[in-house]
């Protein structure tokens, strides 16, 4: 979408309480009249995401005044179909690890495309025209549902579907992790890295127990591991950028 479709369009961000769909939070509040979050609730280990949303929505409105009258309704979807039907380690307490099929054991089957196909029937009847989504090919743990040919085939489904001009954006999709935290410091400089470290969780197992410079999380499994990584990437590149 151009950039001025996009300050005359409301959008539903597929909103998690996580690192990468609070940074395309921020992504979209910069471009779009209003923004409104739709959360799932599948029987996920990591529910505590869940409840770092509120508390990441009130921060933003709080924080950035510039976006607080764009930061629309929220919503809540209940899938326990999802959590039912798909025996994974993200719903089951089970070691996380690889299959034979090289995927994690984290993968739930068509997770992105159920939400999206959810996503659409609420925009539709909120008559929001953006579906945004932070999934991400790069740095990815290759789940198939996250790439981008995936998503932009569904969209055009939705859009047979509907008979509406719906768009999925996807602004985090060619980012390494490192380059999404530096498009958070571009986009809300030191408040907003601090509060994605502060308030936002990512780690599948749920642990807030121990604050690590990168946020909180166990440290071990594959999204801490991830966030980590990125975190210490982009801070090496931001220090060896200060010295040049
Ligand atoms: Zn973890």
């Amino acid at each position: 979408m151009s950039a001025d479709n996009r300050q005359n369009t409301a959008a539903l961000l597929l909103f998690s309480g996580g690192q990468d769909s609070t940074a395309c939070l921020a992504w979209a509040l910069e471009r779009y009249a209003r923004v409104e979050t739709v959360g799932f609730d599948y029987g996920q280990r990591h529910n505590i995401e869940l409840s770092c949303r509120q508390r990441v929505r009130e921060e933003i409105s709080e924080r950035f005044p510039q976006w607080r009258a764009r930061l629309g309704a929220d919503h809540m979807i209940e899938m326990p179909a999802l959590g039912k039907i798909s025996d994974t380690a993200l719903t089951r307490d089970v070691a996380i690890e690889m299959q034979q099929n090289g995927l994690p054991n984290t993968f739930v089957p068509g997770r992105n495309l159920l939400f999206f196909t959810y996503a659409a029937a609420l925009a539709y009847r909120r008559g929001l025209m953006a579906l945004i989504g932070g999934m991400c090919e790069t740095d990815f743990s290759g789940y198939p549902d996250c790439r981008e040919e995936t998503l932009q085939t569904l969209a055009k489904a939705i859009r047979l579907g509907t008979e509406k001009d719906l768009v999925i954006e996807t602004p985090l999709m060619h980012l390494t992790k490192a380059q999404t935290w530096a498009l958070v410091h571009e986009l809300g400089g030191d408040a907003l890295t601090a509060l994605i470290v502060e308030h936002t969780h990512s780690c599948y197992l749920g642990e807030r127990g121990k604050r690590h410079e990168w946020g909180y999380g166990c440290g071990d499994c594959p999204a801490c591991a991830l966030r980590a990584r990125g975190y210490r990437e982009w801070r090496c590149e931001t220090a060896a950028a200060q010295t040049r």
